[in-house]
């Protein structure tokens, strides 16, 4: 599904990621760990496309095709999914409104007529029961005013309406709440399936208690140092980083 070979980026001609290889097959779930500053979240928005980026080395598949080239937005209509993608508030676009016009033009990228407003209406019940959000929160302005864990709900919210094939998502380094974490988990466990895969990036063992991981690798300095089972977390969160660190 996402093959990542020798890939190498930089940001204002400081090189970051310094040659990453990475496979990730369809059904898996693989969590990327290591200390602050190693590069987890530059690694999730290069392979989104972000042009913050300059990639200067390495290639990105998905599914086989060649996506370095590919614009942000040709990426997502691909299914890649990256958290963090819509923090924007939108003042009067409802959650459900802006989530239609999201995958109304995913079909229209992808060649296909827009969803019919009951099969439509059908999804957005569906997934909301499936994740416990309530009506009112569908109805409510885009992030205007959502607590952090209102904030997550939604991102799970539209990664379930989308079912991206590849989804990443970038815990970011401030830590979630409790409530938060069950959410994310809630959410990814949930779209887990054979055809879909799932990067979780997490700075936090306590995720993976919840999101139970194929495959787990630390990022160090822009390299992956270290791959393993889901028990590599459980010893990172015993030892720390330190013993990477001094391997490395
Ligand atoms: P992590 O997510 O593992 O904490 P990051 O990918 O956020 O690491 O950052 C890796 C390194 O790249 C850090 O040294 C950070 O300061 C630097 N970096 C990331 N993005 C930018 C940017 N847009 N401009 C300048 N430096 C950046
Ligand atoms: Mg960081
Ligand atoms: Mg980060």
């Amino acid at each position: 599904m996402l093959s990542i070979k020798n890939l190498h980026a930089s940001v204002e001609d400081k090189e970051i990621l310094k040659g990453i290889n990475l496979e990730v097959k369809a059904g898996e779930v693989h969590a990327i760990m290591g200390p602050n500053g190693s590069g987890k979240s530059t690694l999730s928005a290069v392979i989104a496309g972000n042009e913050n980026y300059e990639v200067t080395d390495g290639e990105i598949y998905l599914d086989g095709e060649d996506i370095g080239e590919f614009a942000p937005e040709e990426r997502a209509h691909k299914g890649v999914f990256l958290s963090f993608q819509y923090p924007v508030e939108i003042p009067g676009v409802s959650v459900t409104n802006f989530m239609k016009t999201a995958i109304n033009e995913s079909r229209k990228a992808n060649g296909k007529e827009e969803m019919p407003a009951n099969e439509m209406l059908k999804l957005i019940r569906e997934k909301s029961e499936l994740l416990e959000i309530d009506r009112k929160f569908l109805s409510r302005s885009l992030n205007e005013g959502f607590s952090g864990g209102e904030k997550k709900r939604n991102e799970i919210f539209q990664m379930a309406m989308l079912e991206p094939k590849l989804a990443i998502l970038d815990e970011t380094d401030s830590g979630l709440d409790i409530d938060a974490l069950r959410i994310v988990a809630n959410g990814v466990n949930k779209l887990r399936s054979k055809n879909n895969a799932v990067v979780v990036i997490t700075h936090y063992q306590r995720l993976l208690d919840y999101i139970v991981p194929d495959f787990v690798h630390v990022l160090y300095k822009g390299k992956i140092v270290k791959s393993g089972g889901k028990e590599l977390a459980y010893e990172l969160e015993e030892k720390g980083y330190d013993w990477v660190k001094a391997e490395n």
